[in-house]
C-alpha cells in the first residue's frame, strides 16, 4: 500500500485519520502533533532551564530527540535530561546505558539519580520486601519524589515527561473507575503551577504508543531500549490498557476522545485549591505531616527490621 501523501510505501495505517503514511510522513505526523502541543499547553520561553525526564525508553528518548530538534538552537534555552535507576536487574541498566549515549550524543547536560543512594533500597528489594501486586506503586510515587526533588535542585523551570496518548487516556479512564475525577481534572493540559512542585508537561499526551515506537525504530538517530519492565504484568493500568486497546480497534479515534472529555472536564472543573504544607521529614509539599514517598519509606524500613510482618 502506498503513503496517501506522496508515492512511498506505507508503514502504518492510521485508522483513526484513514491515511496510510510512509516513514517520513509518519515522522511528520508525530512531530507536528508534539509541536502543536508544545506551542499550546507547555509554554517554554526563551531564558528557561527545561528537565527531560530521560528513561532511555522509546517514549523518553523520542521526546528528547524532538525537543532538541526544537530547541536545540534556542542560545538561551538549556535542556537538562535527568534519569532514575529504580534498580530492576537486567532492565534499567541497558536503558539508562542507551540513554547516556544519547545526551553524550547530542551534548545535552545529563544527571542519573538512584533509587539505591536516594531511597536506601533499589526497586528488587523493595519488591522482595512488599511483593510484586504493590511494587509499582512504590516505584511510581518514590520516582516522583525524586524527580521533583532533583528538579528544584537543578532549579528547572519545568520538567518534561515521555507520557503519550495510550498513558493519558488509560490513566484517565482509571481515575474514572476509581471515581477520582479530582485525580482526571489534573491530566488536563494546563501546567501545574503549585508551590513546591516543578511544572510537568507532557509534548506527547496526543501521540498513540505505537507511532512512537515505530518513529523511533524508522529514525535512525534514535537509540532507545524496548523490553518491557519484568514488574509490568502486575501494573493496574494493564487492564485499562487492553479495554482501550480493544475500544480503539472498534472504535478508531477512542482515545483522542477518552483525551478530549478530559481536556474539557478540567476546563470546566478547575483543579482544587488544596493545602499543602512542607513534609515534616524531607520538606516536600504534602496533604499531611509526612509525604507519601516518606510513609513508604517508612513502611520499608519496618519491614526490613521484621519481614513476618509484612
Ligand atoms: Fe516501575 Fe512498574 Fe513502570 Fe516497572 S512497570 S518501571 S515497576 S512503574
Ligand atoms: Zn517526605
Amino acid at each position: 500500500m502506498d503513503c496517501d501523501k506522496c508515492s512511498e510505501e506505507a508503514v502504518l495505517y492510521q485508522k483513526y485519520s484513514g491515511l496510510h503514511l510512509c516513514s517520513q510522513h509518519l515522522m511528520e505526523s508525530v512531530e507536528g502533533k508534539v509541536k502543536q502541543t508544545l506551542r499550546k499547553h507547555c509554554d517554554i520561553q526563551h531564558g528557561q532551564k527545561i528537565g527531560i525526564a530521560l528513561s532511555g525508553g522509546k517514549d523518553s528518548s523520542v521526546l528528547l530527540h524532538i525537543m532538541h530538534q526544537v530547541f536545540g538552537n534556542w542560545p538561551d534555552l538549556k535542556l537538562v535530561c535527568i534519569s532514575i535507576d529504580e534498580g530492576i536487574t537486567g532492565y534499567r541498566d541497558p536503558s539508562i546505558d542507551m540513554a547516556i549515549e544519547t545526551t553524550n550524543a547530542l551534548d545535552v547536560e545529563h544527571h542519573v539519580y538512584s533509587f539505591n543512594e536516594e531511597v536506601g533500597y533499589t526497586l528488587d528489594e523493595i519488591s522482595n520486601l512488599i511483593g510484586d501486586e504493590k511494587t509499582c506503586r512504590y516505584c511510581g510515587i518514590l520516582r516522583r519524589w525524586i524527580l521533583n526533588r532533583k528538579s528544584k535542585e537543578l532549579d528547572l523551570d519545568k520538567i518534561a515527561i515521555g507520557h503519550n496518548l495510550d498513558d493519558e487516556s488509560q490513566s484517565a479512564l482509571m481515575n474514572f473507575l476509581d471515581g477520582d475525577i479530582d485525580r482526571m481534572t489534573r491530566l488536563g493540559p494546563e501546567i501545574n503551577t503549585k508551590t513546591g512542585f516543578t511544572p510537568r508537561i507532557k509534548p506527547l499526551r496526543e501521540v498513540p504508543e505505537r507511532e512512537i515506537g515505530l518513529y523511533a525504530k524508522i529514525n535512525n538517530k534514535i537509540k532507545a531500549h524496548f523490553d518491557e519492565c519484568p514488574y509490568s504484568n502486575w501494573a493496574l493500568r494493564q487492564e485499562a490498557r487492553k479495554i482501550l486497546n480493544q475500544y480503539e480497534s472498534n472504535h478508531p479515534g477512542a482515545k483522542y476522545s477518552v483525551l478530549s472529555s478530559v481536556d474539557q472536564i478540567a476546563e470546566k472543573l478547575p483543579q482544587k485549591n488544596i493545602k499543602l504544607q512542607d513534609c515534616k521529614t524531607c520538606g516536600e509539599p504534602t496533604t499531611n505531616t509526612k509525604c507519601r514517598a516518606c510513609q513508604l519509606i517508612k513502611n520499608l524500613n519496618k519491614n526490613r527490621q521484621n519481614p513476618s510482618k509484612p
